[in-house]
Protein backbone atom coordinates (compact mmCIF):
# COMPACT_ATOMS: atom_id res chain seq x y z
CA UNK A 1 0.00 0.00 0.00
CA UNK A 2 2.69 2.68 0.80
CA UNK A 3 4.32 2.22 -2.62
CA UNK A 4 1.04 2.72 -3.98
CA UNK A 5 0.41 6.03 -2.28
CA UNK A 6 4.01 7.05 -3.52
CA UNK A 7 3.13 6.84 -7.05
CA UNK A 8 0.09 8.10 -6.26
CA UNK A 9 1.16 11.21 -4.44
CA UNK A 10 4.04 11.50 -7.67
CA UNK A 11 0.96 11.08 -10.20
CA UNK A 12 -1.36 13.54 -8.59
CA UNK A 13 1.38 16.45 -8.00
CA UNK A 14 2.35 16.32 -11.82
CA UNK A 15 -1.00 15.72 -13.36
CA UNK A 16 -2.65 17.94 -10.80
CA UNK A 17 -1.80 21.89 -11.41
CA UNK A 18 -3.58 22.48 -7.69
CA UNK A 19 -1.66 19.74 -5.63
CA UNK A 20 1.26 20.42 -7.64
CA UNK A 21 1.62 24.00 -7.13
CA UNK A 22 0.05 23.79 -3.11
CA UNK A 23 2.48 21.33 -2.01
CA UNK A 24 5.65 23.51 -3.92
CA UNK A 25 4.93 26.08 -1.79
CA UNK A 26 4.49 23.97 1.23
CA UNK A 27 8.45 24.09 0.88
CA UNK A 28 8.63 27.77 1.41
CA UNK A 29 6.40 28.01 4.58
CA UNK A 30 7.35 29.53 7.70
CA UNK A 31 7.54 27.08 10.86
CA UNK A 32 9.09 28.23 13.77
CA UNK A 33 9.03 26.68 17.82
CA UNK A 34 7.83 27.98 20.68
CA UNK A 35 8.81 25.98 24.11
CA UNK A 36 5.43 26.11 26.71
CA UNK A 37 8.57 25.07 29.01
CA UNK A 38 11.66 23.03 29.21
CA UNK A 39 10.00 19.89 28.44
CA UNK A 40 7.03 20.79 25.86
CA UNK A 41 7.45 22.58 22.56
CA UNK A 42 5.05 23.53 20.10
CA UNK A 43 5.91 24.44 16.25
CA UNK A 44 3.78 26.89 14.50
CA UNK A 45 2.99 26.94 10.69
CA UNK A 46 2.49 30.04 8.67
CA UNK A 47 0.07 28.52 6.17
CA UNK A 48 -1.67 30.93 3.99
CA UNK A 49 -3.44 28.34 1.68
CA UNK A 50 -5.30 26.84 5.02
CA UNK A 51 -7.74 29.63 5.58
CA UNK A 52 -10.15 28.23 3.58
CA UNK A 53 -10.24 25.48 6.45
CA UNK A 54 -9.36 27.89 9.29
CA UNK A 55 -12.26 30.01 8.56
CA UNK A 56 -14.83 27.20 6.89
CA UNK A 57 -18.20 28.25 7.77
CA UNK A 58 -19.66 24.76 9.50
CA UNK A 59 -22.87 25.95 10.59
CA UNK A 60 -25.88 23.79 9.10
CA UNK A 61 -26.73 26.44 6.77
CA UNK A 62 -23.63 27.45 5.38
CA UNK A 63 -23.19 23.47 4.96
CA UNK A 64 -26.33 22.90 3.12
CA UNK A 65 -25.98 25.80 0.46
CA UNK A 66 -22.47 24.73 -0.68
CA UNK A 67 -21.27 21.54 -3.06
CA UNK A 68 -19.54 19.01 -1.03
CA UNK A 69 -16.12 18.96 -2.07
CA UNK A 70 -15.56 15.00 -0.51
CA UNK A 71 -18.41 13.43 -2.63
CA UNK A 72 -17.28 11.53 -5.87
CA UNK A 73 -19.22 13.53 -8.70
CA UNK A 74 -18.21 16.92 -7.17
CA UNK A 75 -13.63 16.00 -7.42
CA UNK A 76 -12.32 18.13 -9.85
CA UNK A 77 -11.25 16.29 -13.00
CA UNK A 78 -7.64 16.07 -12.36
CA UNK A 79 -7.98 14.62 -9.25
CA UNK A 80 -7.75 10.80 -8.51
CA UNK A 81 -8.33 8.15 -5.96
CA UNK A 82 -7.47 5.21 -4.96
CA UNK A 83 -9.81 2.65 -2.86
CA UNK A 84 -9.32 1.46 0.67
CA UNK A 85 -11.62 -1.67 1.28
CA UNK A 86 -15.19 -1.47 -0.41
CA UNK A 87 -16.12 2.23 1.84
CA UNK A 88 -13.20 4.04 1.33
CA UNK A 89 -11.27 6.79 -0.83
CA UNK A 90 -8.06 8.06 -0.74
CA UNK A 91 -7.42 11.15 -2.32
CA UNK A 92 -4.41 13.84 -2.29
CA UNK A 93 -5.70 16.67 0.14
CA UNK A 94 -4.82 19.75 -2.05
CA UNK A 95 -4.10 22.27 0.72
CA UNK A 96 -1.49 20.35 2.37
CA UNK A 97 -0.03 21.24 5.83
CA UNK A 98 2.18 17.90 5.96
CA UNK A 99 4.63 17.25 3.17
CA UNK A 100 2.29 14.52 2.56
CA UNK A 101 -1.14 14.56 3.52
CA UNK A 102 -4.29 12.63 2.53
CA UNK A 103 -7.96 12.85 3.09
CA UNK A 104 -9.89 10.12 3.46
CA UNK A 105 -13.50 9.86 2.75
CA UNK A 106 -16.33 7.53 2.67
CA UNK A 107 -17.86 7.08 -0.76
CA UNK A 108 -21.30 7.44 0.90
CA UNK A 109 -22.06 11.57 1.88
CA UNK A 110 -22.89 10.66 5.33
CA UNK A 111 -22.41 12.55 8.70
CA UNK A 112 -18.75 13.13 10.38
CA UNK A 113 -19.58 10.17 13.06
CA UNK A 114 -17.03 7.85 15.00
CA UNK A 115 -18.82 5.36 16.41
CA UNK A 116 -18.60 2.46 14.86
CA UNK A 117 -15.45 3.60 12.88
CA UNK A 118 -12.41 2.53 14.84
CA UNK A 119 -12.02 -0.63 13.41
CA UNK A 120 -11.35 1.13 10.05
CA UNK A 121 -8.99 3.89 11.60
CA UNK A 122 -7.04 0.86 12.84
CA UNK A 123 -6.93 -0.70 9.83
CA UNK A 124 -5.56 2.48 7.83
CA UNK A 125 -3.27 3.07 10.41
CA UNK A 126 -1.67 -0.56 9.99
CA UNK A 127 -1.65 -0.29 5.92
CA UNK A 128 -0.50 2.82 5.79
CA UNK A 129 2.27 3.12 8.27
CA UNK A 130 4.35 5.70 7.24
CA UNK A 131 1.20 8.06 8.30
CA UNK A 132 -0.41 9.25 11.08
CA UNK A 133 -4.11 8.56 10.34
CA UNK A 134 -6.81 11.35 12.42
CA UNK A 135 -10.17 12.36 12.78
CA UNK A 136 -11.26 15.83 13.63
CA UNK A 137 -15.01 15.64 14.90
CA UNK A 138 -17.54 17.59 13.47
CA UNK A 139 -17.22 20.84 15.64
CA UNK A 140 -13.40 20.14 16.29
CA UNK A 141 -11.97 21.45 12.85
CA UNK A 142 -13.42 18.97 10.18
CA UNK A 143 -14.28 21.38 7.26
CA UNK A 144 -16.79 18.90 5.98
CA UNK A 145 -18.75 17.75 8.96
CA UNK A 146 -21.67 16.58 6.89
CA UNK A 147 -19.52 13.83 4.87
CA UNK A 148 -17.41 11.21 6.66
CA UNK A 149 -13.81 11.61 6.63
CA UNK A 150 -10.42 11.02 7.84
CA UNK A 151 -6.69 12.59 7.29
CA UNK A 152 -3.84 11.26 7.65
CA UNK A 153 -0.15 12.96 7.43
CA UNK A 154 3.33 11.38 7.18
CA UNK A 155 5.45 10.56 10.29
CA UNK A 156 8.05 12.89 12.05
CA UNK A 157 5.83 16.08 11.37
CA UNK A 158 3.99 16.44 15.16
CA UNK A 159 5.83 16.33 18.24
CA UNK A 160 3.22 14.40 19.74
CA UNK A 161 5.06 11.29 18.16
CA UNK A 162 7.76 12.15 20.80
CA UNK A 163 6.31 13.42 23.40
CA UNK A 164 4.84 10.22 23.62
CA UNK A 165 8.25 8.25 24.29
CA UNK A 166 9.62 11.17 26.40
CA UNK A 167 7.35 12.16 28.50
CA UNK A 168 5.49 10.51 31.96
CA UNK A 169 2.27 8.76 31.21
CA UNK A 170 0.05 7.79 34.09
CA UNK A 171 -2.27 5.20 34.29
CA UNK A 172 -5.85 6.70 34.89
CA UNK A 173 -7.95 3.34 34.14
CA UNK A 174 -8.42 0.09 32.29
CA UNK A 175 -11.05 -0.39 29.80
CA UNK A 176 -11.72 -3.52 28.12
CA UNK A 177 -8.20 -4.68 29.47
CA UNK A 178 -6.46 -2.05 27.82
CA UNK A 179 -4.72 0.60 30.16
CA UNK A 180 -5.76 4.07 29.55
CA UNK A 181 -2.86 6.29 29.73
CA UNK A 182 -2.58 10.27 29.94
CA UNK A 183 0.31 12.49 29.18
CA UNK A 184 1.47 14.26 32.51
CA UNK A 185 2.22 18.08 32.52
CA UNK A 186 1.36 18.41 29.00
CA UNK A 187 -1.12 21.42 28.83
CA UNK A 188 -3.99 20.06 26.70
CA UNK A 189 -5.36 16.69 28.01
CA UNK A 190 -3.90 13.68 26.35
CA UNK A 191 -5.47 9.97 26.82
CA UNK A 192 -3.68 7.32 24.96
CA UNK A 193 -4.72 3.76 24.88
CA UNK A 194 -1.92 1.67 23.36
CA UNK A 195 -2.28 -2.25 22.24
CA UNK A 196 -1.24 -4.92 19.70
CA UNK A 197 -5.13 -6.67 19.91
CA UNK A 198 -7.57 -4.43 17.34
CA UNK A 199 -10.48 -6.09 18.94
CA UNK A 200 -9.62 -5.12 22.45
CA UNK A 201 -8.68 -1.62 21.60
CA UNK A 202 -11.71 -0.79 19.47
CA UNK A 203 -13.62 -1.84 22.59
CA UNK A 204 -11.59 0.05 24.89
CA UNK A 205 -12.00 3.23 22.44
CA UNK A 206 -16.08 2.53 22.77
CA UNK A 207 -15.58 1.99 26.13
CA UNK A 208 -14.01 5.44 26.42
CA UNK A 209 -16.53 7.04 24.19
CA UNK A 210 -19.41 6.24 26.20
CA UNK A 211 -17.77 8.38 29.42
CA UNK A 212 -17.36 11.59 27.58
CA UNK A 213 -20.10 14.46 28.42
CA UNK A 214 -22.09 15.01 24.85
CA UNK A 215 -24.26 18.33 24.44
CA UNK A 216 -27.83 17.77 23.87
CA UNK A 217 -27.83 19.16 19.79
CA UNK A 218 -24.88 16.81 19.28
CA UNK A 219 -24.47 13.08 18.33
CA UNK A 220 -21.10 12.49 19.61
CA UNK A 221 -18.33 14.31 22.54
CA UNK A 222 -16.23 17.09 21.51
CA UNK A 223 -13.12 14.94 19.85
CA UNK A 224 -9.89 15.14 18.18
CA UNK A 225 -8.39 11.18 17.71
CA UNK A 226 -5.16 10.17 16.14
CA UNK A 227 -3.84 6.62 15.12
CA UNK A 228 -0.17 5.66 14.67
CA UNK A 229 0.88 1.90 14.19
CA UNK A 230 4.90 1.40 15.74
CA UNK A 231 6.06 -2.12 15.94
CA UNK A 232 3.26 -4.34 16.23
CA UNK A 233 1.56 -2.10 18.45
CA UNK A 234 -1.15 0.93 17.71
CA UNK A 235 -1.31 4.25 19.57
CA UNK A 236 -5.11 5.78 19.59
CA UNK A 237 -4.32 9.71 21.12
CA UNK A 238 -7.92 11.38 22.43
CA UNK A 239 -7.89 14.65 23.24
CA UNK A 240 -11.45 15.32 24.84
CA UNK A 241 -12.79 19.11 23.89
CA UNK A 242 -15.17 21.46 25.10
CA UNK A 243 -14.89 23.76 22.80
CA UNK A 244 -14.50 24.15 18.87
CA UNK A 245 -13.12 27.74 18.52
CA UNK A 246 -11.33 29.63 21.26
CA UNK A 247 -12.33 33.35 22.16
CA UNK A 248 -9.34 35.09 20.47
CA UNK A 249 -10.94 33.65 17.22
CA UNK A 250 -14.28 35.77 17.29
CA UNK A 251 -12.36 39.20 18.68
CA UNK A 252 -11.69 42.08 16.40
CA UNK A 253 -8.44 44.25 15.52
CA UNK A 254 -5.52 43.15 16.99
CA UNK A 255 -6.63 40.92 19.81
CA UNK A 256 -8.28 38.62 16.98
CA UNK A 257 -6.29 35.29 16.18
CA UNK A 258 -7.17 33.14 13.48
CA UNK A 259 -7.12 29.85 14.93
CA UNK A 260 -8.99 27.01 14.68
CA UNK A 261 -7.56 23.68 16.76
CA UNK A 262 -7.74 20.16 15.17
CA UNK A 263 -5.85 17.66 15.61
CA UNK A 264 -2.73 18.57 14.14
CA UNK A 265 -2.88 21.59 16.41
CA UNK A 266 -3.02 19.25 19.14
CA UNK A 267 -0.20 17.19 18.14
CA UNK A 268 1.58 20.09 18.81
CA UNK A 269 1.98 21.98 15.01
CA UNK A 270 -0.54 25.49 15.59
CA UNK A 271 -1.72 26.08 11.65
CA UNK A 272 -2.10 29.94 11.06
CA UNK A 273 -3.27 30.84 8.17
CA UNK A 274 -2.57 34.86 8.53
CA UNK A 275 0.92 36.19 9.18
CA UNK A 276 0.35 38.43 12.07
CA UNK A 277 -0.86 35.39 14.15
CA UNK A 278 1.89 33.78 13.32
CA UNK A 279 4.18 36.64 14.74
CA UNK A 280 1.85 36.96 17.63
CA UNK A 281 1.47 33.51 19.24
CA UNK A 282 3.53 33.08 22.21
CA UNK A 283 3.79 30.49 25.50
CA UNK A 284 1.24 32.20 27.52
CA UNK A 285 -1.61 32.74 24.19
CA UNK A 286 -0.67 29.27 23.38
CA UNK A 287 -1.73 27.80 26.93
CA UNK A 288 -4.50 29.84 27.17
CA UNK A 289 -6.11 28.55 23.98
CA UNK A 290 -5.38 24.77 25.14
CA UNK A 291 -6.94 25.75 28.28
CA UNK A 292 -10.37 26.85 26.31
CA UNK A 293 -10.88 23.86 24.18
CA UNK A 294 -9.79 20.56 25.71
CA UNK A 295 -10.97 19.40 29.13
CA UNK A 296 -9.89 16.70 31.46
CA UNK A 297 -12.62 14.77 32.17
CA UNK A 298 -11.26 12.82 34.78
CA UNK A 299 -12.59 9.09 33.45
ZN1 LIG B 1 -20.35 14.63 0.34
Amino acid sequence: MQEKIDGFFEQQLYGWDLAGKNYAGLQKVHKRYVALDDEVSIGIQFNPERIYSSAAKVDDKSIRERKCFLCQENLPVQQRWLEFGEEYLILVNPFPIFPRHLTIPVKEHTDQRIAGRMGDMLDLACELDDFIVFYNGPKCGASAPDHFHFQAGNKGFMPLENDFEKFVKTVVDTINGVELLQLENYYRTCLVLEGADRDALVGSFNGLLDRFPVSPDEDEPMLNILVSRNADKWRIFVFPRKLHRPSQYFKEGEERILLSPASVDLGGVLITPREEDYNKLDARIIKDIFEQVTINPQP
